[in-house]
């Protein structure tokens, strides 16, 4: 095992992998922008590092300053987390090279599943079903996208092949509006991500998200973790997960999970990753890969019991998984909810000093937050705070301890979306099971218009 890792991240997954590391006997060092110096994990690590100014160009992503923080701290290994630099290949390349150790695949499958088309055809020759579209990037010529989209049928969306983040999507219903849309894209994509490359898929409208959790060890070991439902969005950023997912057959749950996990095997991955999907009408349609933990990842854990994070650092230690997929039992049901600061309708980032601190608790209650008394959140970053997750023998239990731990948590200073969890919490359209992608856009224009008129 590691002696010491460098943990590349900031807030509360800084401190999620700083506890895993804690257990496993491993040393810290945290690494930290000048708008960082007062957080709390990095008071708790063994060594701490600034690496340099608040703009994250010039801290978490600057590359070098992480390397030669590892040098002269002599860690072994670094984990990065989720954004920044977790799913860079060149950061990843540059790790092993420098001679450290990188917590996540290797740098090919990142590279390989960064890019959209090409994650696309690898899952769909591992026999991963996929959204209808285009196979591989769109041409230039207008005449062949005009076919294209006629033969998949309209709406279809224009996805970046280097995208991310809800960045560089743009959906097209009629074929006036189909080129236009494209260059529009290509433009965007170039700026956004460097690469002009976009295709076209069918757009669903009305799925929901459904992602499978894997992990694989270097020795050919490769298991899924079951299931989280990520349907609650905004801008297609998740606001509230769940697992399992209710109402979809475990027989099917099973077949996917299945073919994820051979997917695995075949392109030699290592490590934790998620398989994301759209569900609609009874049938899964891989979207896209991530090549690292995933902010949801809680959820997995308190049904599974498996410290997700722990086994990610073992794995990269070149231990074997400790669990087969026999081993793995899904055991009532969780929910996450991220706490943002920001205004819960209005979504306004809300920085600023958080002047009253007080966190839920009791039996099934969980809290991931780098938050105190006191803390400032910085304007500079995300505006996750926090993440508060609970576990129940079933759902509407989990539900009814979301409520209560909700209506405990007390945070005073900056504004939160705690309001908007208690609403969510209390719909009936939740409860019941029968919400898509889009349901909380449609459910927030009621919201929006009953809280502008009190
Ligand atoms: P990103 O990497 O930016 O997160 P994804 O490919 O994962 O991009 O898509 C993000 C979200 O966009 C999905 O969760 C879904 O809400 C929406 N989306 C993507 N592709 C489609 C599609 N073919 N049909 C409908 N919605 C889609």
């Amino acid at each position: 095992m590691f002696e010491k890792i460098l943990i590349a991240n900031r807030g509360e997954i800084a401190l999620r992998v700083l506890r895993a590391c804690r257990e496993l006997g491993i040393k810290v060092v945290a690494v930290h922008s000048e708008a960082d110096t007062e957080a709390k994990y990095v008071k708790l690590a063994d060594e701490s590092v600034c690496i340099g100014p608040a703009a994250s160009a010039q801290s978490y992503l600057n590359i070098p300053a992480i390397i030669s923080a590892a040098e002269v701290t002599d860690a072994e290994a670094i984990h990065p987390g989720y954004g920044f630099l977790s799913e860079n290949a060149d950061f990843a390349e540059r790790v092993e090279q420098s001679g450290f150790v990188f917590i996540g695949p290797r740098p090919e499958t990142i590279r390989l599943m960064g890019d959209k088309i090409s994650a696309k055809n690898t899952m769909k020759a591992a026999g991963v079903p996929c959204v209808p579209g285009s196979d591989g990037p769109l041409p230039e010529d207008s005449r062949e996208i005009i076919k294209t989209a006629r033969s998949i049928g309209y709406p279809v969306i224009i996805k970046a092949s280097g995208g991310g983040g809800g960045r560089g999507m743009r959906v097209v219903h009629t074929g006036a509006a189909l080129l236009n849309a494209v260059a529009m894209t290509r433009a965007e994509a170039q700026a956004a991500f460097g690469n002009a490359t976009v295709y076209m898929e069918k757009f669903l409208e009305n799925p929901r998200h459904i992602e499978i959790q894997v992990m694989a060890d270097q020795y050919g070991h490769a298991v899924y973790l079951g299931e989280r439902d990520c349907s609650m969005q905004r801008r297609h950023q998740k606001v509230v997960e769940e697992a399992p997912a209710l109402g979809i057959d475990r027989k099917q749950i099973t077949s996917i999970g299945e073919r994820c996990a051979k997917a695995c095997r075949k392109i030699g991955y290592r490590g934790a990753g998620t398989f994301e999907f759209l569900y609609e009408d009874g049938e899964f349609y891989f979207i896209e890969m991530n090549t690292r933990v995933q902010v949801e990842h809680t959820v997995t854990e308190l049904v599974t019991g498996i410290d997700i994070v722990q086994a990610q650092i073992r794995v990269a230690a070149s231990e074997k998984l400790r669990f087969s997929q026999r081993d793995i039992v899904m055991r009532g049901h969780a929910i996450e909810c991220r706490i943002n600061a920001e205004d819960p309708f209005k979504f306004t980032p809300s920085p600023g000093q958080i002047t009253n601190w007080h966190a839920p608790g009791g039996p099934g209650v969980r809290v991931d937050s780098h938050v105190y008394n006191g803390y400032r959140v910085p304007s500079h970053y995300d505006s996750m705070i926090g993440k508060l997750i609970v576990h129940g023998d079933t759902r509407e239990q989990a539900i009814r301890r979301m409520r209560i731990a909700l209506s405990e948590m007390d945070v005073a200073g900056i504004k939160t979306n705690i309001p908007l969890h208690q609403e969510l919490m209390l719909d009936t359209r939740f409860i019941e099971g029968k919400i898509s992608i889009h349901y909380l856009e449609e459910r927030l224009d009621d919201l929006i218009g009953v809280k502008s008129a009190q």
